[in-house]
This record gives C-alpha cells, structure tokens and sequence, in this order.
C-alpha cells in the first residue's frame, strides 16, 4: 500500500477514542491497486455501499448487501462452476443434499405432481423425495433407467414433472444414457435434473445435451481432500430466479470457508480424478483376477452389463473411480474386512485423495429395507471402494490382506 494511501486510512480513525477504534481500526480501507492472485475468503456477513447504491443492489442490481444472499468467495466459486459445466448461472449451498432439494423445489411440484427417480439413486435423495416430498402429495416413483423402453413406458403413463438421476449409479455403478434419458424425458415434458458428482464435469456436462439442472456434492470430487461440505447446482437463467429467491430465503448458500476450499479443490480435478479413474480400473482387474471376491463390479470389465458402450457414454476412455466388490458373507463378514484395513480409510464418502471403503448397507442405503436393498441389486456383502491417488500397489495390496482375514 503507498503512503498516501495508509496515512489516509490511519487519520480517518484518530479523532475517535481507542475503545471505539479497536471496533472498527482496519476495517473498510480505501482499497489500493492490485487484485490477489487467488480470490479471497470474504468472512463478512454485510456490505457497505452509499444508500443510492444499495437500493439498486436491494433492487437486483449485481452487487454485495447481506451474506444470505451473495458473498464475494462464493460468487468466485459459482462462476467457475457454470463455466465448467457450460452452464449459465451456478449456486453454491450448504450440501449436496441441499442443492438437490434446491433443484426439486425449483419444480413447483404440488399435490398430484409426479417425480420420477433412477431406482439406484443416493439413499439420503430417495429418502428426501419420500420424506420431504411424498408428505405433500407429491407421486414419486423409482424405476430401472437402463431400460429406456420401460422409461418412456413409464413417462407415458405418469406424466413427471422432472426426472432425477446420477450417470453412475451408486454402488452398483450402471451407466445411464443421459442425452436418450434427456431426450425421451423432455418429449413428454419433464424436466431433468442429472446429479453429476460421481461424473464430474470431466465425464459428464449434461447441460450440453439439453438437461436442465446439474447438481453436484462438491463434498466429493470437486473439493477433493476430505475437509468440505458443499453443493453446487448449474442451470439456464430460465431456473436461475426462482433458485436464488428461494436460496435467499432459506438461507442455504454455502459458507465463504468452503467455497474457498472447494474453488481450491477444482484447480487439481483433472489430476486428481483422472489419477483415480486410472487407479479404479487397474485395481478392478487386479481385484477380479482370483477368487477373493463373489464379485467386482466396474464400468470397464467385461462382466458389466454397460462395459460394451463405455466409449460412447465416456469417449475419454475414463470409467469413474468407484469400485464396487461383494464380499462372500454378509455384515460380519464386511465388518471384518473393514476392521482389517490398514491403508484404505473406512468412511462414509468418495472423492477424497485417498482411498475410502463404504458399507452401503449400514450407511448410504441404510433407510431402505433388506427388501428394498435386494431389488436394487445392493447386497450385504457388498463394499463400495472410492478410489484415491495413492499408488495402486498399496491400495491393492490392503484389500487383498483385509479379505483375507
Ligand atoms: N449425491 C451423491 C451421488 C452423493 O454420493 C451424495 C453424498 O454422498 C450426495 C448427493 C449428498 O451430498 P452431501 O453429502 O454433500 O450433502
């Protein structure tokens, strides 16, 4: 800062007494010339402006006024976001969970609306539809989406005001057709709402192909290490209005702290996730190669249903970086093979660095019955691996000693 500018600042306080300086020394200098390199966490929940300029910004003008409503590092956030996903307009919100509730309520469902969800989706996103949603009279109703025949079936008799999926599913790990989907979905007027985490914009940018919503737990990928919340939802300024009014008034935008650690986490993406796609298809043949496991699924062995359209669906040659192995056993038998990991991290998540193992059946799809599990293919045996960036060897290596045991 030059001097003029630090003598400006430091008489502006000196006819005040200390007590009153101590609150306000520092704060909202004249600003001196030059922009960080890296975009700040702004930790202020207000913003100064002359009352005319506040009024326009009140009055929708861009700007900053109150915290709820827009902050300088989330903003930083959501501009990379829609521009990577090729989107128009971006929200940051507390969680994933939160975006995709943000994403349904854009839909203005009422009583007798119908939703249509992939049969496979997120445990807690069925649980919000069927809690949240059904309560107010809201039809929902699952189905197998590689069935593209039943779906449009399916969309001829029940009308959906949106349909939701994820690309990958979640543990089994099928593969969605998302522009048919898109396609089929609009030609009866639904909306599509595609939840892209386990994509990441490097798979997937489903709003190129025409879908109307992505969402995102920037919780995973997209934040990458292990230490944010978040969610990120990308649209057409169409859905942009009604989404950030709601936003204002729930009060859902993500925290500056995260936002920061998640634009962070985006400038090693393409490192990191293209390092653990390579790791989770190595360790998937390694895996499949013996007779620890009853079975492995992955999008790119043989075995799998979808592998034989894995170059239309992913052109890079990148099948995710989740793999799915069904342990000869049920609960005891998952507990064990837990409790015997020594590298691979046994916590409920995916997208982080290093390697995660998850029991679907005590955490994501938890709330659904054994039944409900069975239907969905999700078996007691199973353990969903989020592969990390640490190198294969080792990875393989844990799992093979932590079935053994
Ligand atoms: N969508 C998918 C595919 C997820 O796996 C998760 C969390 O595991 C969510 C959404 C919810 O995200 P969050 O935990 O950030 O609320």
């Amino acid at each position: 800062m030059d001097v003029a500018t630090i003598m400006q600042n430091s008489h502006r306080d000196s006819r005040w007494q200390l007590s009153t300086r101590l609150v306000h020394a520092g704060e909202r200098l004249a600003a001196a010339p030059g922009l960080p390199t890296v975009h700040p966490i702004s930790m202020s929940n207000t913003y100064v402006a002359p009352p005319e300029v506040m009024d326009e910004i009140l009055g929708g003008a861009p700007g900053y006024t109150y915290g709820r409503h827009h902050n300088p590092t989330v903003d930083a956030l959501t501009h990379a976001m829609a521009g990577l996903e090729e989107g128009e307009a971006a929200l940051a919100y507390a969680s994933g969970m939160a975006a995709i509730h943000a994403a349904l309520a854009a839909m203005e469902l009422g009583p007798g609306d119908a939703l249509l969800l992939s049969r496979d989706l997120y445990g807690a996103s069925l649980n919000l539809v069927d809690q949240l949603l059904c309560p107010l009279g809201i039809q929902a109703e699952t189905a197998d989406l590689t069935d593209l025949a039943a779906v449009e079936a399916l969309l001829s008799r029940l009308r959906p005001r949106a349909m939701l999926f994820e690309l990958i599913s979640n543990p089994l790990l099928r593969i969605l057709d998302g522009p048919a989907l898109t396609e089929l979905a609009h030609r009866y007027g639904a909306r599509v709402i595609v939840d892209n985490t386990f994509t990441t914009p490097l798979l997937a940018r489903p709003l190129t192909y025409g879908a109307d919503l992505v969402v995102h737990s920037a919780t995973k990928y997209l934040g990458g290490h292990g230490d944010a919340i978040g969610g990120i939802l990308v649209t057409r300024p169409e859905f942009y209005e009604t989404l950030y009014r709601q936003q204002k008034l729930l009060g859902t935008i993500l925290g500056p702290f995260e936002a920061w650690l998640i634009h962070r986490g985006l400038k090693t993406l393409d490192l990191r996730f293209r390092r653990q796609c390579q790791n989770a298809q190595k360790l998937a043949v390694r895996l499949a190669d013996g007779d620890h496991f009853l079975a492995v699924h992955y999008p790119a062995l043989p075995s799998h249903p979808e592998s034989g359209r894995l170059s239309t669906f992913f052109p890079g040659g990148e099948a995710g970086a989740v793999v799915t192995l069904e342990l000869d056993g049920g609960k005891e038998r998952v507990f064990r093979f837990l409790k015997a990991l020594q590298l691979v991290v046994p916590a409920t998540t995916v997208g982080d660095v290093y390697t995660l193992a998850l029991y679907p059946a005590m955490a994501s799809h938890r709330s659904q019955s054994p039944a409900e599990r069975r239907a969905m293919g999700i078996t007691d045996g199973m353990v969903r691996i989020a592969v990390g960036i640490e190198a294969l060897e080792d990875i393989a290596q844990d799992i093979l000693q932590a079935a053994s045991a």
